[in-house]
């Protein structure tokens, strides 16, 4: 190992000035540390993180940097779901596929991007010219399977996103994602607003909109999919997450209509879903496609101004009743409603947030 680059290398990256230097530093102790072990030749960030008693969100960015920097490569190692060995390792998503062949199971399987894509760094053959290999391994049983970063949850990062935003699938790729959680906002009474205030000012008050919005949900890890007029869907990898970011817009937009006459007003109707999906490749960027996206818009449709709209995965979702109740929401009530395009009457759970009673 060329252990002066890796200092050097290392040297130019906390020169950022964004740089996190203990996660930096930290990423040094681990290479040095495990100069001769396996640890070191797939290294994950989980792993480090933990190792630093650091959080991984503060030392996941300090890879990609490093990664853009040539110290290390980013693999996408696709793991057997039967012996969680791994059965496929890739350096570009351009070269993911959505079926894979364990050899040692001798099983073909469907690779789910959120369950069996993992990524992990490699030092940069400059650096390193023993270069990981995967093999499969069947000692390992799926229960122990380890403390890793799912690739899901690193194209969620920020930081993933402006860097390697250009890493798709290929064109007619698609990849199977167990589960992840869509969020769908529209603005309350967009187009008489159009009507009322002319073009120019309505425009420049959704623009205000979109900037709350946008900022919010990437401070969660969400990530913007697309835009249809003033409707925003976004993801998210946890369902908490979207109910922290809707909930930090909504307080800023409380601030935002005080500050605002009241034809001015921004209020938004929410709805929040979790379920299946396909990664795909749409314009050169990476996209959701499924029946579960298309219901996360169809739940936001029932919602009425100042309401979030769930749906059952996330009523049975621990974590997101917590958060819940952290951001003072105590009180919810369950519906029977039928929504478009969706055979059967759906439950969807509502809550009002603070708006309906300002409109009231
Ligand atoms: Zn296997």
């Amino acid at each position: 190992m060329n252990t002066h680059l890796f200092l050097q290398k290392l040297e130019t990256l906390k020169k950022r000035p964004s740089a996190f230097l203990p996660a930096i530093e930290a990423i040094q102790h681990w290479v040095l540390e495990f100069s001769d072990t396996l640890p070191r030749q797939r290294i994950s960030p989980v792993k480090v993180a933990t190792y630093a008693n650091l959080s991984v969100e503060q030392v996941v960015p300090e890879f990609l940097y490093a990664v853009s920097e040539g110290l290390f490569d980013l693999n996408w190692e696709v793991h057997c779901p039967h012996c969680y060995g791994i059965s496929n390792n890739y350096q570009h998503l351009s070269n993911a596929v959505g079926q894979s062949y364990c050899n040692g199971c001798e099983k073909k399987f469907q690779v789910d991007f959120a369950l069996w894509v993992d990524a992990t760094f490699s030092l940069n053959k400059e650096i390193d010219e023993r270069q990981f290999i995967p093999t499969c391994s069947k000692t390992l049983p799926p229960a122990s399977k380890s403390p890793n970063l799912p690739g899901l949850e690193l194209i969620h990062y920020p930081t993933f996103r402006s860097l390697f935003g250009d890493q798709v699938l290929s064109e007619r790729e698609q990849m199977q994602i167990a589960s992840v959680t869509t969020l769908f906002t529209d603005i309350t009474g967009s187009t008489e607003m159009y009507e009322k205030l002319g073009d120019v000012r309505a425009y420049n008050i959704v623009r205000d909109h979109f900037e709350i919005l946008f900022k919010q949900i990437e401070k969660q890890g969400g990530t913007i999919l697309k835009t249809i007029g003033d409707a925003v869907m976004a993801s998210f990898i946890r369902n908490e997450l979207a109910l922290r970011a809707i909930m930090a817009a909504l307080e800023q937009f409380k601030q935002y209509n005080e500050n605002h006459q009241i034809d001015e007003h921004v209020h938004l109707k929410t709805g929040i879903h979790r379920g299946s999906a396909i990664l795909v490749n749409l314009n050169d960027k990476l996209d959701y496609f499924g029946s579960s996206i298309n219901k996360a818009a169809r739940v936001q449709a029932v919602a009425s101004s100042g309401e979030i709209c769930f749906t059952e995965p996330l009523y049975q979702d621990a974590a997101f009743k917590q958060t819940l109740k952290e951001l003072g929401i105590n009180e919810m009530t369950r519906h029977s409603v039928n929504l478009k395009g969706i055979d059967g009457p759906q439950t969807v759970y509502k809550v009002v947030t603070y708006l309906d009673k300002m409109l009231l």
